[in-house]
């Protein structure tokens, strides 16, 4: 049976939120089993936030949790990559209202996690498991989720820039493909589109060393990390959405043009109907093998 885990001990970084420029400081703690993750705001008496889809607050270009008035800023890097080392139960403490951006991937997270270590607890993990497909639509914006023994991801973008363009990646998250092709994908945005953002009260916290900056053909701060990072980042960023549902999921999920918004309509979608899932647990011989490809295509030859 694969059971629920936790980190060994304690471990800590500081950072600045990507959209509000804060200096934050964070903790990541063990939890018992049956936790989850819960986020504390230790600058407001330790006021918890369970990350789970109730309390999915506004979603724009980050996710953001709120209970009571108290907010919590752009979680999903973070879940991602508990979701990505198979972390279930664990308190994170900020001293702020952003999560750290670091560098713009969920690689520091993963590596503070490893440092810490993992634990396994006594609990068999419950998982999510699809047995309906849920598809959705906004115009040409696209998420479904579909019946399958593992949780596997299939992403496309179309995005006007050279270096972009249209692309797809698909990934089986398991035995380490998470680590090995997701976690260290960076956003990014454009110098184009920043003063907009920065009139919004975006991207205050945004700089060349935390997220890709693309200009009108090219890239400020290269090299890229892989040739299709950005479509790897939209994929990190889902699973990081995901993990809201509260439990790991086994489904395929297919997303094509999506967004955070569109992540979080997914989880509450899923969890309103109790006739598209079940909870079951897995034995240790069920996990499947690492499969992932990648399609690219330039903006130019997609039109
Ligand atoms: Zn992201």
């Amino acid at each position: 049976m694969i059971h629920e885990q936790t980190i060994r001990s304690a471990v800590g970084c500081t950072g600045i939120g990507l959209h509000s420029g804060a200096s934050v400081s964070m903790r990541i703690l063990p939890a018992p089993p049956g936790t989850g993750i819960v986020f504390h705001r230790i600058d407001l008496d330790g006021f918890a936030i369970e990350a789970v889809s109730r309390n999915v607050a506004r979603v724009s270009y980050a996710t953001s949790l709120m209970k009571k008035g108290v907010l919590i800023s752009t979680t999903e890097h973070l879940l991602s990559a508990f979701i990505g080392l198979g972390i279930d139960n664990a308190i994170v403490e900020l001293d702020n209202l952003e999560l750290p951006i670091l560098d713009g991937s969920a690689q520091p997270f993963v590596e503070m996690i490893r440092k810490a270590g993992i634990r396994k607890q006594r609990r068999p993990r419950k998982y999510l498991k699809i047995r309906r497909e849920v598809e959705m639509r906004e115009g040409n914006k696209f998420i479904a989720v579909y019946p399958a023994d593992s949780y596997s991801v299939s992403y496309s973008i179309n995005f006007p820039h050279p270096l972009i363009g249209k692309s797809t990646f698909q990934v089986q998250l398991s035995n380490g493909s998470y680590l090995r092709h997701i976690a260290a994908a960076r956003t990014f945005g454009s110098r184009q589109d920043e003063p907009a953002m920065r009139n919004m009260g975006l991207i205050r916290g945004a700089s060349s060393e935390n997220c890709i900056v693309l200009t009108r053909d090219g890239i400020e701060n290269g090299p890229l990390r892989f040739s299709d990072e950005f479509v790897r980042h939209k994929v990190l960023d889902l699973v990081g959405d995901l993990a809201l549902l509260g439990n790991q999921i086994l489904g395929k999920v297919v997303a094509d043009r999506a967004g955070h918004a569109m992540h979080t309509a997914l989880v509450s979608r899923i969890l309103r109907d109790k006739t598209l899932w079940e909870e079951v647990t897995v034995s240790n011989e069920e996990t499947p093998r690492d499969a992932v490809s990648s399609v690219q295509a330039a903006a130019g030859s997609a039109l």
